[in-house]
């Protein structure tokens, strides 16, 4: 790995700690659950919500094993996500979809439309428009600004100082395994106030249902979904098994909100919505990745597989769960019975290519994702397969290139500044390779590890006129906005 990441997390743990004691210190925490209001009432400005989301987004990042960094995760979130936001009145590019390892049924809105989903929720749905109905109500919190009108309170504090409040009510949501976030922080009773801070009201809470029931219809899914969903949650919340109802402790369900949930889906006419290859595809990947390798393959042999569908979820399933027990025969047998069934997905074809560079046949792999991204133009991460093919087949410079070209366009793209910086570093271009490293720590919003990398790269003056000149002038821009952030009040560059 080229990020040295320890040394960060721990600066920015400190900062975070520090402005979550202040926080605590300055605006000590009564438990007032807040009002119903306009939705314009919120004095938080939208930068600065998205400046909170966004400060809490790179530290729950940081949380592996806890954040799922799967491009293909990602990519089904937001491709699910999106599709809802589209049928609102708001741009989907103002939301960000992301999961979390971690086996309680949640889901969670920040500030600035991040919006946080647990593996556990994706495995316990039953259809796509059950999981679709889950985040149509949180796009409803979003659009409704109700974080942003509980944090309000909170005005006077920076955002940086509002994310770390933000992460402490997260992780005190979360229960047990929220331990691991900046629950550690705080004394029990402190953890246990926010806890009930949070909590939306119940006039927050019929809201998002009201206007999550439009969107879930507007985007075409079975509207049944969302009623069916809690119905089932709210039943495990009654037989009291606790790990299932972490999503009631911060979405507190009535017997009002259920019936009228009931009553719009009654309302509604029945639709027979097919879920997505995708969808069951990656419900069978967070399956296998859930629990010890061989618990996995013992639970995934024997389920049942009655209809297509399922029988290809169990092959992909097993195929996972057979490579991470290294049992790399039985994972490509199962892979090819797969394949047989013409289950068509670029998920499907990105397992193949993964196999491939297991297998040493970088190049093979290459044209597998290659082929599959001239089909499948919104699977992002069969361009990063495709960049990291190209790199191990011996071909860096046209694998740099290619990052090259594609950051232009998207230049928040982490994994794929990673991937140009070893493409650089197959090629010996020390220079590029840091160059690409410090892109890396802005996207991330650690200055300084960006002024450190260019330090570096004009230090060691590799690299032509041009490539040192513009080392020069990144790195002014970068102190200069270093120095305005320090100014303004932001500790280490972390925005
Ligand atoms: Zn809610």
């Amino acid at each position: 790995m080229l990020v040295p990441h320890d040394s960060l997390r721990g600066l920015a743990r400190r900062a975070l700690c520090v402005a979550l004691a202040a926080s605590l210190a300055i605006h000590p925490v009564a438990a007032q659950l807040p009002e119903l209001g306009d939705a314009s009432q919120s004095v938080l400005s939208p930068a600065k919500e998205r400046s909170i989301g966004e400060t809490a987004m790179r530290e729950i990042r940081q949380y592996e094993p806890s954040y799922i960094d799967d491009a293909e995760v990602e990519y089904f979130l937001n491709r699910l996500g999106r599709r809802l936001v589209q049928a609102t009145d708001a741009k989907p590019e103002d939301f960000l979809f992301f999961a979390l390892r971690d086996p309680t049924i949640n889901a969670f809105a920040m500030p600035g439309g991040f919006i946080g989903v647990h593996s556990g929720l994706v495995l316990a749905s039953q259809s796509e428009s059950e999981l679709a109905g889950v985040l149509a109500h949180e796009i409803g919190h979003v659009q409704q600004h109700h974080i942003a009108r509980m944090l309000d309170k909170q005005s006077g504090a920076s955002a940086t100082m509002l994310a770390a409040f933000l992460l402490a009510i997260l992780a005190a949501g979360r229960g047990p395994s929220g331990s691991a976030m900046a629950q550690a922080t705080l004394a029990g009773t402190q953890a246990a106030l926010i806890q009930n801070q949070l909590s939306y009201s119940q006039d927050f809470e019929r809201e998002a249902d009201r206007i999550g029931f439009q969107t879930l219809s507007a985007s075409g899914f079975d509207v049944r979904g969302m009623a069916n969903f809690f119905d089932r949650l709210g039943k495990a919340m009654r037989s009291s098994e606790r790990s299932e109802t972490a999503y009631l402790r911060t979405h507190p369900l009535s017997v009002e909100r259920m019936a009228d949930m009931q009553g719009r889906a009654q309302g509604a006419v029945p639709g027979v919505v097919a879920d997505s290859n995708e969808y069951v595809l990656i419900r069978a990947k967070l399956d296998a990745e859930a629990g010890l390798p061989k618990d996995a393959l013992a639970r995934i042999q024997a389920r049942q597989a009655p209809r297509r569908q399922d029988q290809a979820a169990k092959l992909y399933a097993l195929a996972r769960a057979y490579t991470r027990d290294n049992r790399a025969t039985e994972a490509q047998k199962a892979l090819a019975d797969l394949r047989a069934m013409r289950f068509e997905s670029p998920l499907v074809d990105s397992m193949l290519a993964d196999m491939l560079l297991r297998q040493g046949k970088a190049a093979e792999a290459e044209q597998v994702c290659g082929q599959a991204f001239a089909r499948y133009s919104d699977a992002r991460f069969l361009l990063l397969c495709q960049v990291q093919a190209l790199t191990e087949s011996g071909k860096p410079e046209r694998a740099a290139q290619l990052a090259r070209d594609a950051l232009v366009d998207t230049p928040n793209d982490e994994r794929l500044w990673i991937l140009q910086a070893k493409a650089y570093a197959a090629q010996g271009k020390v220079v590029e390779q840091q160059r690409a490293m410090a892109e890396l720590y802005v996207v991330r919003g650690n200055l300084i590890a960006a002024v450190e990398q260019l330090q570096l790269a004009q230090r060691g003056g590799g690299g032509d006129f041009y490539t040192q000149s513009a080392v020069d002038s990144r790195l002014r821009e970068l102190r200069n906005r270093l120095r305005e952030e320090r100014r303004e009040g932001r500790p280490n560059g972390l925005q």
